[in-house]
């Protein structure tokens, strides 16, 4: 078993899209094992994406993730980061596949509905960030 973190983020939650993508999320074998609906400040949001605190577009993408409520979760199956990122789809909602949450929710790619861990040190770093460990069942 491995475990993943992902956001609903601002622009899905705004939309009433939480309740829609918490279902995709369940029907594709996911065990939701954490669940907290809160708002993101600004700095939260910089020292969570911290790693792209070079990129141009970080103070519009914090800013954007800090903009509203998002539904942070952990969840929990066998191959969990791949399976999240391949139920995600693509960063940019214009290339992602069809059936993806991405594509069929995301506005463009900074509002693009969901986040996802890449890697094993980065899921742990974030269910860390938001989520202590008796807050994980
Ligand atoms: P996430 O980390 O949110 O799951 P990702 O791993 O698919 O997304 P990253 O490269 O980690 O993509 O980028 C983090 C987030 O920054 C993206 O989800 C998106 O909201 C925003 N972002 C990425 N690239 C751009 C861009 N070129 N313009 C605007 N926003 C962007
Ligand atoms: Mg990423």
């Amino acid at each position: 078993m491995e475990r993943t973190f992902a956001i609903i983020k601002p622009d899905a939650v705004e939309r009433n899209l939480s309740e829609e993508i918490l279902e995709r999320i369940e029907s594709q074998g996911f065990k939701i094992v954490a669940m907290k609906r809160t708002l993101l400040s600004k700095a939260q949001a910089e020292g969570f994406y911290d790693v792209h605190k070079e990129r141009p577009f970080f103070p519009s993408m914090t800013s954007t993730m800090s903009s509203g409520p998002v539904v942070l979760l952990v969840l929990e199956k066998e191959n969990a980061i791949a399976d999240w990122r391949k139920l995600m789809g693509a960063t940019n909602p214009a290339d992602a596949e069809a059936g993806t949450i991405r594509k069929d929710f995301a506005e463009n790619i900074e509002r693009n509905s969901v986040h996802g861990s890449d890697a094993t040190e980065t899921a742990a770093f974030e269910m860390s960030y938001f989520f202590s460990q008796t807050e994980i069942h």
